[in-house]
């Protein structure tokens, strides 16, 4: 089990200490060189000390301490002994070789390049330290972990440097290891850098949370286990074992969310997190679900960072409920493997196994990418934004087709995407290729996806788009067109019914326009011009009849003629209008599986006759008033006095739902076997909405299953393994 990490400074800490300590979990450790270690790194540094006034070798000490709760292999805990002998105490690196490894020289070595970064607070120099830091890091990533764990002692003992110095040291650790603690994914360290920073950056506010969070610790502690035995109780109710743990969040996040959420203290509501660990996967959702049911879930707070791991392969599920003292309280449940990943992260990899002496490096594939970054771009500010969105674990981050990395909203779909891209790109997207494979809008990327954008010029944003698209930008963009469209299609059909109407008197809008006999009525219903007169038409607002009752020459002419004739024509264009209006409503919410050439927004409806699905080849036909609707090509409706009505029509590749589609099985007649069919179909993954069975005469079944398929391929996969099924001796479509 892996315990919360503390990495406060331990003074009085002696080689046995660590020897101790590395003990525990690496038995059959060299503990002669360890010892050595400590012994050469004590000489180098004999007589230095610290700003706090102690001997100099505490703080290597320390620093090994650190690497030893990180579980680190033996040269990394030696190269935490010697880390500063090269740098401080004008020792060769071929001497560190010398007397004990050359892996050990190297990471001393590495760490010596580093200290040598000078950091300044400038953004353009900042880059030049993040290049040199990944380049390191790619020799090598222990060097960085090593790097963290002298970084955390320094500000662990942060009080005894001057002021300025703080604030300096502060800030760097805060732009650049904490970053990459975070990247890196080891959590432990990085929490406690950011509790650090904040206290010596904003005291004000680091002391003002400590004071505040500490002020009623013994009511606390015990609200605390209260939670955690309620909890351990309702999980038992479902026999499910479960270490849980609870503790007041870090400073740091707290002081997030409330400069995030621009509120106060009081207002911070979930100031506790728990933790459940179980053994698998399976028990987290179970887990959830018992923890759901047997608390108030908070909306929206739910993550499922199993399903989608963060990109440093942070693995939990995160929910927040309201406590039983009607408290929000946070949960975070997940396996004790993913809990020690999550605090230790990438230090992870080394942790000593019974039996395992050492393991090879992990290759990390971001760093990586990043060194390609580093030698193929001379633009410092392009290098900035890629580290930094790859530093920042808040969202999802995926390669353009170019290698230009963009970030999204973790949940982000290929719309998203599409819509960073440029607007009509968004507008225009069917679906997307993800490292190669063709996948649907609803698809949600995932950190490291390498994505292109598929596109056709007869698409358009439909209303389903508001569920897909997750950021807010892809979201506006789609309303704005909704919008135009809807006006669009109003002013057109506006129009439509305005000029039929005219044109029951022999008039037209542009005449009566020439005569100026449309101002009455805009001055009477404030409107400001035809476009606005045909769109209030259109939508219904206004009507026809009430415009032509304020027409001078058409009043007139309607009172003096009032022929019955008329009046019905008029009824005739309501009626009309009041039908293509309904169609208008209508098509928003119909099936977009269809496009029809040259032509947007029309209605389509598939063919019962023939009924046909994604894959077959396929014929519009032209119905009155009714709009398009899809026929198979082979279908017997289809011959050559329909084809004068039929219009191209083609598959929308980037939708991606289920159609219904029967098939019949002739078999054998032998008992079970509709549920031997059934299991075959279910096994492939295919629904089957209903079946029928029927007994024929001479000892052989049929029957009837309508199934729901994305498409023809998948239907001919789900024949063919119905058909690979002994007794079955024919399946066809019907
Ligand atoms: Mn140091």
């Amino acid at each position: 089990m892996s315990q919360n990490l503390d990495f406060s400074h331990e003074r009085d800490l002696t080689i046995e200490d660590l020897v101790r300590r590395v003990e525990a979990y690496y038995p059959d450790a060299n503990f002669t060189m360890l010892r050595k270690a400590y012994q050469f790194a004590h000489n180098a540094h004999n007589g230095q000390k610290r700003s706090s006034g102690e001997d100099y070798i505490i703080h290597p000490v320390n620093v090994a301490a650190t690497l030893i709760r990180l579980r680190m292999d033996l040269d990394t805990i030696m190269a935490g002994l010697l880390h500063d002998v090269v740098e401080d105490c004008n020792i060769s690196p071929q001497e560190i070789e010398k007397e004990f490894n050359q892996g050990v020289a190297d990471l001393v070595v590495g760490l010596t390049k580093i200290s040598k970064i000078k950091f300044k607070s400038k953004e353009e120099s900042q880059i030049e330290n993040f290049r040199k830091m990944v380049v390191a890091m790619a020799k090598d990533l222990r060097v960085i972990i090593v790097k963290l764990a002298d970084r955390m002692h320094n500000m662990r003992t942060l009080q005894y440097v001057s002021d300025e110095k703080q604030k300096k040291i502060a800030q760097e650790t805060l732009d650049i290891y904490v970053p990459l603690a975070s990247r890196l994914g080891i959590n432990s360290v990085k929490s406690e850098l950011e509790d650090l920073c904040l206290r010596f950056l904003k005291p004000e506010i680091y002391y003002r949370l400590a004071e505040k969070v500490s002020m009623k610790k013994s009511e606390r502690d015990n609200y605390i286990r209260e939670v955690i035995t309620n909890i351990k109780e309702k999980l038992l109710e479902y026999s499910l074992h479960a270490e849980v743990k609870g503790r007041p969040k870090h400073f740091y996040s707290i002081y997030k969310k409330m400069t995030a959420r621009g509120v106060d203290f009081e207002q911070v509501q979930d100031l506790l997190a728990f933790r459940i660990i179980v053994s698998n996967i399976t028990e987290c959702y179970k887990a959830l679900g018992i923890i759901h049911s047997s608390f108030i879930p908070i909306p929206g707070r739910f993550k499922d960072y199993i399903a989608i791991p963060k990109v440093n392969n942070y693995q939990s599920l995160h929910t927040a409920v309201i406590g039983p003292r009607a408290e929000r309280i946070e949960i975070q449940i997940r396996t004790n493997e993913m809990d020690e990943v999550a605090e230790a992260g990438v230090a992870a990899h080394w942790k000593y196994k019974e039996g395992l002496a050492g393991k090879s490096a992990p290759k990390l594939d971001w760093v990586q990418e990043l060194l390609e970054y580093n030698k193929n771009t001379d633009n410092n500010r392009e290098f900035l934004d890629v580290i930094k969105n790859d530093l920042d674990l808040d969202g999802v981050f995926v390669f353009t087709p170019k290698g230009d990395v963009r970030e999204l909203k973790y949940g982000a779909t290929p719309l998203d995407f599409a819509y960073e891209i440029h607007t009509e790109v968004g507008h225009h997207c069917v679906g997307a290729k993800i490292n190669g494979k063709i996948v649907p809008l609803r698809h949600i990327l995932k950190s490291g996806d390498s994505i292109e954008i598929l596109t056709s010029k007869t698409q358009s944003p439909s209303k389903d788009w508001l569920n897909i698209a997750k950021s807010s930008k892809a979201r506006s963009k789609i309303k704005q067109w909704l919008l135009k469209v809807e006006r669009d299609e109003n002013r057109e059909l506006g129009r439509d019914i305005l000029e039929k109407a005219f044109k029951v008197f022999g008039t037209s809008l542009k005449a009566l326009r020439k005569n100026n006999e449309l101002k009455e009525f805009f001055d009477e219903f404030h409107i400001i011009d035809e476009d606005e007169l045909c769109v209030q038409v259109g939508s219904g607002k206004l009507s026809a009849k009430l415009v032509m009752e304020h027409i001078p020459s058409l009043k007139d002419l309607a009172a003096k003629q009032d022929l019955p004739e008329i009046n019905e024509k008029i009824s005739e264009i309501e009626s009309y209008s009041n039908q293509m209006t309904k169609n208008v409503r209508k098509k928003t919410h119909s099936d977009n599986a269809v496009v029809v050439d040259e032509m947007s927004d029309v209605m389509v409806r598939m063919a019962k006759c023939c009924n046909p699905i994604p894959g077959d080849g396929i014929v519009g036909f032209i119905t009155r008033g009714r709009g398009i609707t899809v026929h198979k090509s082979d279908c017997n409706r289809v011959d050559s006095e329909t084809l004068v009505r039929t219009i191209k029509v083609t598959w929308n590749k980037g939708f991606s739902f289920t159609h219904p589609v029967s098939v019949r099985v002739m078999t054998q007649d032998k008992p079970g076997i509709l549920s031997l069919i059934s299991k075959t179909i279910n096994n492939s993954g295919i629904n089957i909405r209903s079946a029928m069975a029927k007994s024929m005469p001479d000892r052989k079944g049929s029957f009837i299953f309508e199934i729901e398929v994305k498409d023809y391929s998948e239907l001919l996969k789900t024949i063919s393994s119905i058909e690979s099924l002994e007794e079955v001796i024919s399946v066809t479509r019907v």
